[in-house]
């Protein structure tokens, strides 16, 4: 199944928590690419740090609960305190797509809600894979140009 993952930090030494979080994500699925880093300005929430953002596409055989299951596990590795929604974190990992399966359930919605209007998933993700659509969006190419900034 292919997947797409973003990955975000604004709190430490983000280059390290991302390339960590990749490392760990590598060792139960298969990594194709990583897009660059990307430096973004927070969007909604509190005042805090700019982000350091990534998008990487990946190969695997888990279903997708699982593997939120292993994402959140590796989130609460790097420490992140979930206290104010939308507030600084050390990491933020999403899952965006899972092949073309839409779900609707809280503990996962797929493709993921916001990822259709955030610029800093779409842009690394445009980066990796310009031809990419977002299942029940249309090509990513597309929604960005829709998105200032
Ligand atoms: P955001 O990633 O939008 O900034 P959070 O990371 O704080 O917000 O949201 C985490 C919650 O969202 C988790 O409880 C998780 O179960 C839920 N969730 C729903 N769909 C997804 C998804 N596609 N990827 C990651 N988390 C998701
Ligand atoms: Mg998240």
């Amino acid at each position: 199944m292919k997947v797409v993952i973003a990955l975000g930090s604004n709190l430490g030494d983000s280059q390290s928590i991302l390339s960590d979080a990749i490392d760990q994500i590598g060792q139960s699925v298969d990594i194709q690419v990583v897009s660059k880093f990307h430096e973004t300005i927070p969007v909604g929430g509190p005042e805090q740090p700019n982000y350091l953002n990534a998008v990487l596409i990946a190969d695997t055989q888990m279903q997708p609960l699982d593997l939120l299951d292993l994402l959140q596990s590796i989130e609460n590795k790097a420490g992140r305190v979930r206290e104010e929604r939308w507030g600084p974190r050390t990491l933020d990992l999403d899952l965006i797509t899972y092949e073309e399966l839409i779900m609707d359930e809280q503990l996962l919605t797929l493709p993921h809600p916001r990822a259709h209007e955030r610029g800093f998933v779409l842009s690394p993700w445009f980066e990796i894979d310009p031809q990419a659509v977002l299942p029940g969006y249309g090509k990513i190419g597309v929604l960005l140009q829709h998105i200032a900034g």
